[in-house]
């Protein structure tokens, strides 16, 4: 479970965030004793007092804190008529013009720092419409308060949650626990001053001895470089042993998920989901990340598994067990019949991909517009393999720089796995997963158990 730490109001003003506060002393305990990061929202000239440009060194003793990322927060922080408005500058600023130019203001003082943040969050939570639509165009995400955002939409991701460091009733929204706190400042009980810390250390070691807690700025949430998709069509038991584990890995390799599901298959009329495979293709050429996984919802993940992500070039995919014995001959035959001259060095498994996008790009010129009329006319005769043989065709064709990877990243459940694999494939009998013959029922791996064949029926 991701866990993010938000603060407003960090300036260079002792006792607002400034190397020796209290305050300070307390988030540097929390990540030397947890690991705990934290998205620092910062105004850029607050009160009219501390711009950033004078302050230099106090903006890079936060940015070489690796686990601290600092944010927008408003420029001035307050208002031209307090008694009306109180600190929300951008509500007060009421014409697009005038939003402009105060967004250029604070941007060039980032800019003077030679920072420039991704997030926002409006000064005294509330934002007047005209200024919504000039601080949209800058940011990469908001963080938002239900209320306070009066059901606007934002072309920016946008983060909502607000727990306070010393609530101990919290809750989760979009399965991510969201606290949120200010530095300093008599009129917010959130803040931190010796009591929230001391409560909300005894929260955090509450959440890690009960969950599998990850601790993330709301940048590195928004900054998601890799994808993993799936495809889940129909009701299969075993996705409720399979699909938790890719998730615990796609969070520890800091991965977003996209299913593809029941309405992705009904609107393509594909005779078997596996088609889709090709459609995750064309997605992942048109989507904002830079790398893709793509793994068949019957492979369990193991919890030691490194991050594929960092051992994979450009292409990867592992060779199926049965190639050797006799696929890649079966292959080589298909391709001699209507694609002569194009050579087999390797026979993949077709559940686990991994690509950059130049790799997909190079396969996707490939795959026909109607990919079904295709296979039908290219019968693969004793490999009846549905996506595998095309997907096989479609690499040996494009010349992709792949690798064939070691087969821990897919082991067939029928090829003696061990505890040293990394990803196993219960391509057999689906109904094998989290039975008596399963030798890594519950993720613990039992010796006793043989996986083979006849085990498995
Ligand atoms: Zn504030």
């Amino acid at each position: 479970m991701e866990v993010t730490i938000s603060i407003d109001d960090l300036h260079p003003e002792k006792g607002w965030g400034c190397d020796g506060d209290e305050s300070v002393k307390y988030l540097q305990k929390l990540y030397d004793e947890f690991g705990c990061k934290f998205t620092l929202f910062t105004p850029s000239y607050y009160h009219k007092e501390y711009p950033l440009s004078k302050h230099k060194d106090w903006v890079k003793y936060w940015l070489d804190k690796e686990w601290v990322e600092l944010a927008a927060h408003g420029h001035y922080h307050m208002c031209e008529d307090s008694n009306k408005h109180g600190e929300c500058e951008f509500f007060e600023i009421d014409t697009e013009h005038k939003a402009e130019e105060r967004i250029q203001q604070c941007l060039s003082e980032w800019d003077s720092v030679g920072y420039k943040p991704i997030g926002w969050r409006n000064p005294g939570w509330l934002i007047h419409p005209e200024s919504k639509k000039v601080v949209d165009k800058y940011f990469d995400y908001v963080a938002l308060h239900n209320d306070h955002n009066h059901n606007m939409e934002w072309e920016s991701r946008m983060f909502f949650g607000h727990d306070s460091i010393h609530d101990t009733d919290i809750s989760l929204h979009d399965g991510r626990i969201m606290f949120q706190s200010h530095i300093a400042g008599d009129w917010n009980d959130n803040v931190w001053n010796e009591e929230n810390y001391l409560q909300f250390r005894n929260s955090i070691i509450y959440l890690l001895d009960n969950y599998d807690i990850r601790f993330k700025t709301l940048g590195d949430i928004t900054n998601v470089k890799n994808v993993i998709y799936l495809i889940n069509v129909g009701e299969l038991g075993y996705t409720e042993h399979t699909i938790p584990l890719i998730r615990n890995y796609s969070e520890k390799v800091d991965a977003d998920i996209i299913e593809f599901g029941d309405k992705e298959f009904i609107e393509s009329k594909y005779p078997s989901p596996n088609f889709l495979l090709f459609d995750i293709w064309k997605h992942f050429e048109n989507s904002k990340y830079e790398k893709m996984m793509y793994i068949d919802v019957d492979i369990r993940i193991l919890d030691h598994s490194p991050n594929i992500f960092e051992h994979v070039k450009n292409f990867g995919m592992v060779e199926d067990w049965k190639a050797p014995l006799w696929r890649k001959e079966e292959l080589q035959k298909w391709f001699d019949k209507y694609w002569p001259g194009l050579e087999c060095n390797h026979y993949f498994n077709g559940g686990l991909q991994i690509s950059n996008k130049e790799s997909i790009k190079t396969l996707n010129k490939l795959v026909p517009d109607d990919i079904i009329d295709y296979w039908r006319s290219h019968p693969d005769g004793k490999l009846r393999s549905q996506n595998q043989g095309l997907i096989n065709q479609f690499v040996a064709m494009s010349g992709i720089d792949y690798q064939a990877l070691d087969d821990k990243w897919n082991k067939c459940c029928r090829n003696k796995p061990s505890s040293d694999d990394y990803f196993i494939h219960y391509v057999a009998n689906k109904s094998q997963i989290q039975t008596d013959y399963d030798c890594f029922k519950d993720n613990v791996y039992n010796p006793n158990i043989e996986m083979r064949l006849d085990t498995l029926r």
